[in-house]
Formats: structure tokens, sequence, C-alpha cells
């Protein structure tokens, strides 16, 4: 850390290389668990090699694989198999200050009778939060609750059948249903951004939703992917949209998680990558989108979804030049469980608003999820390095290694 950046966190009160406050809520037990979780993650071909094979043998119901799986990177990267069992870690980041984003882990589904399922998951995550304030937020992805290739063709120029009409209509039902619970019980919801041939659709319906319950407080957040080459003007046309309609913008910020399939799509189908050029690029628009939220801070409400160091010390410096108090409801931060931790319990013990992602539901359903955190993350040099890194550090100050 540069001199400049050192003085900087003693002003603020925090420090994100601080492990005893990072894993205070870990037991030795846990921290070692941790350790070689992510010891075995930083093996690219580990990661690749048990990732096929563990879909499969779980496709195939053998014995053994669900309570392995659940023993290992279910129970480092997600609360539990229902609301109920989640409580227990909810409670207990909570004690250290950080709030919960409910996430039924179900994604990509197919059936009408899934979507349903999804629907009333996301409704009873509502209900479940509006109880505690330890939980902020729910999440949803539109893919739980529509079918792909419906999203995909509302975005393409063909016209819609008549059955296909009917299952929008449903979906757009569905989506309102949530968003009606969330603002009739003031809980917050994050609509998650997905793949780009999708997008478009999932924009129009978070914009609708965004209208309808955004008027006088945000319940709604829409999510800007700044690994996109035109996601900063799509954020500043959004908050543009927002003020001449007469609504309050909600906006998730992440880098985004699809590169390696954005890329392999536009190969495909001989288009244009819309993911930006260099790493520097993303960087860039991630960390200008975060002036711009904070430049109008007084009329939309924005959460940095990042587990980028650089990018969450810049916020908490934007946020200080403009002498903005650290738990401004507008202004917050949020990582996932199981990750960035260093970020979240420091953050949060200087008083800033932090929430974790609480990914949830059987093993099965949140397959996909974990199998994308281990790839995602083995295919980014340094994330899981740096998470190791950490844990050791930690396992050295208690005297365990
Ligand atoms: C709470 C939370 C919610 C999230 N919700 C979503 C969501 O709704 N939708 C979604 O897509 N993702 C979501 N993500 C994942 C997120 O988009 C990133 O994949 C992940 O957080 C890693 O990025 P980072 O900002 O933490 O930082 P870093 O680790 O610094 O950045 C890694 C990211 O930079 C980008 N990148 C890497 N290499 C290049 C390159 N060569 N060129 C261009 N860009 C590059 C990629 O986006 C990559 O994921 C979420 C993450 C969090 C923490």
């Amino acid at each position: 850390m540069t001199k400049m950046g050192k003085s900087l966190n003693e002003k603020l009160l925090f420090n994100f290389n601080n492990t005893a406050t990072a894993f205070a809520y870990k037991t030795n037990e846990e921290l070692k668990h941790s350790s070689f979780l992510f010891k075995m993650m930083n093996k690219a071909w580990f990661v690749r090699f048990s990732s096929a094979i563990g879909l499969k043998a779980l496709q195939l119901n053998l014995p053994f694989v669900e309570a392995t799986v659940e023993s290992t990177l279910y129970k480092q990267f997600c609360s539990g198999t229902t609301l109920l069992n989640s409580q227990d870690v909810i409670d207990k980041l909570y004690e250290y200050k950080v709030q919960s984003v409910l996430d039924y882990g179900a994604e990509a589904k197919t059936k009408e009778t899934d979507f349903n399922h999804s629907m009333n998951e996301a409704i009873r995550a509502i209900e479940f939060a509006s109880d505690t304030s330890s939980i902020s937020t729910i999440c949803v992805k539109l893919t739980a609750l529509a079918p792909i290739k419906l999203l995909e063709k509302i975005q393409s120029v063909n016209p819609l059948s008549i059955e296909e009409t009917k299952n929008y209509k449903n979906v757009l039902k569905r989506i309102d249903s949530i968003c009606y619970s969330a603002n009739l019980k003031n809980v917050r919801v994050f609509i998650d951004a997905e793949e780009s041939w999708i997008q478009d659709t999932i924009d129009f319906i978070a914009n609708r939703m965004m209208k309808r319950y955004n008027k006088e407080k945000v319940i709604v957040f829409n999510t800007f992917q700044l690994y996109r080459k035109n996601r900063l003007d799509f954020l500043m046309e959004s908050f543009d949209k927002a003020q001449k309609e007469g609504y309050i913008l909600g906006a998730k910020l992440v880098r985004g998680a699809y590169m390696e399939k954005e890329r392999k799509y536009a190969e495909q189908f001989n288009t244009p990558s819309p993911i930006q050029e260099t790493k520097q690029a993303t960087d860039n628009d991630y960390n200008t989108a975060l002036q711009f939220c904070v430049d109008n801070y007084t009329k939309l409400a924005a959460v940095a979804a990042t587990h980028n160091k650089e990018s969450c010390l810049l916020l908490t410096q934007l946020m200080d030049k403009k002498n903005i108090a650290k738990n401004h409801p507008n202004l917050s931060f949020c990582q996932l469980y199981g990750m960035g931790d260093n970020i979240s319990f420091n953050l949060a013990a200087a008083s800033y608003t932090v929430s974790k992602y609480m990914v949830y539901g059987p093993v099965k359903e949140v397959m996909p999820f974990l199998i994308r955190r281990a790839e995602e993350n083995s295919a980014i040099a340094g994330e899981l390095g740096r998470e190791y890194q950490l844990i050791r550090k930690e396992l050295k100050r208690r005297g365990l290694r």
C-alpha cells in the first residue's frame, strides 16, 4: 500500500489487511477448513475435474456426493439448505454488523412449475426478511422466473407466438408479485444481471419495476455490469430516465461474471464481443460509475457489489471527500458470503453499511453457482490466491501454523 493510501486508511479507521477483524466470526476449525478449500480451488485442473465429475455424479444421484459437496464448497459459500437453517449464519454475521441479502440459489430453470416455485421462495424470503434488521434485501435472477429462450426471443426482433405472449405475461406477474411484496414489507430487491443476449429484456423489466415501486424510496435495484463496453453510458441513461419519469434509480454495480461465456458467444455468432478489451478498461468504468453515483447520491441508491479492494477504498474516499455519513442508506457495499471477508468485516467495523449475498437452497439447486464460484475464481489469477493468503495470515496470527 502507498504512503498516501495508508494515511487515508488510518483516517478512515479501517485496514483491509486486518485479518483479526476479517475472520473474527470464524472458529479455528472453520478457518482451517476454509484454508484447505481455497488451496484446492487455486488448482485450476482440480476445479475443472471436480466440477465435471461432481455435476454428473449429482445428476446420477450417486451416494455421498451430496454430503461431500455440502461439507466442502457448500459450507464455504452457502448459508444453509433452507431459510430456517441459514438463520445461525445470518445472526453470526449480524453480530459484526454485516447484513444479509437472501439469494435462493435457483437459476436457468425451464418449467412453469419451477418458475412459480422460485417466485414463492422469493416471497417467503421477503416475509422472513421483514421481521429482522439483519436482512436488508433479497435478490432474484430472471432466469429463475422465466425460460431463457423466451427472454432471448423478447430481445430479438421476432414476434412472440400466442403461447409465448401468455408465458411472458406470467413472467411479468411473477416479478411484480415479488416486488409488490417487497414494497409492502419494506425489503429491497436486487435484480441480478446475466448474459448480454437476455440483458436488454432484464433491463426493461427492472426499469418497469423501479418505475412502479421506487417512487418515494428505493425498493428495486437493477444491476450494471461494467465489464461491458456500453454500461457506463447505460447507467447514466438509466439515471436520466428515472429522473425524467419520477422514480429513484437503484443501481447495483458489478464488474460481471460471464466473461468467458460472452466471448465464446460472440465468436460463435460472429458478433463483436460486448466485453471491454482489458481489465484496466473494466476497472476504469467501474470506478467512474462509483464516482457518478457519489456525485448523485441524493437522487439514487447505489451498491458497490465487488471484492475489489481498490474500488471499495475509492468509494470510502469519495464519500469522505463529500462528508457523506459512512452509514448513508444510499451508498453501501456488498460481497458474497465466503469471500472478501477482509473487505466486509473491516468496513462494517468502521461503520459503513455492508451486506453479504447468502446463497441458500438444496445442494443440487446451488450447484451451478458453486461451480461458477470455483471456476471463475480459479481462472482469475490472484483472486482466491488473495483469499488464501489472508486466511493463512490469520492462521499464523492465531498460532495455528
Ligand atoms: C455481491 C455481489 C453480487 C454480484 N452480482 C452479480 C450479478 O448480478 N451479475 C454478474 O454478472 N455478476 C455479479 N457478481 C460477480 C461480479 O460481476 C464479478 O464477477 C466478481 O465480483 C469479481 O469482480 P470484482 O469486482 O470483485 O473484482 P476483480 O476481481 O478485480 O475483477 C474481476 C472481474 O474483472 C473483469 N475482468 C477480468 N479480466 C478482464 C479482462 N481481461 N477484460 C475485461 N474485464 C475483465 C471480470 O468481470 C472479472 O469478473 C456479483 C458479485 C458480488 C460480490
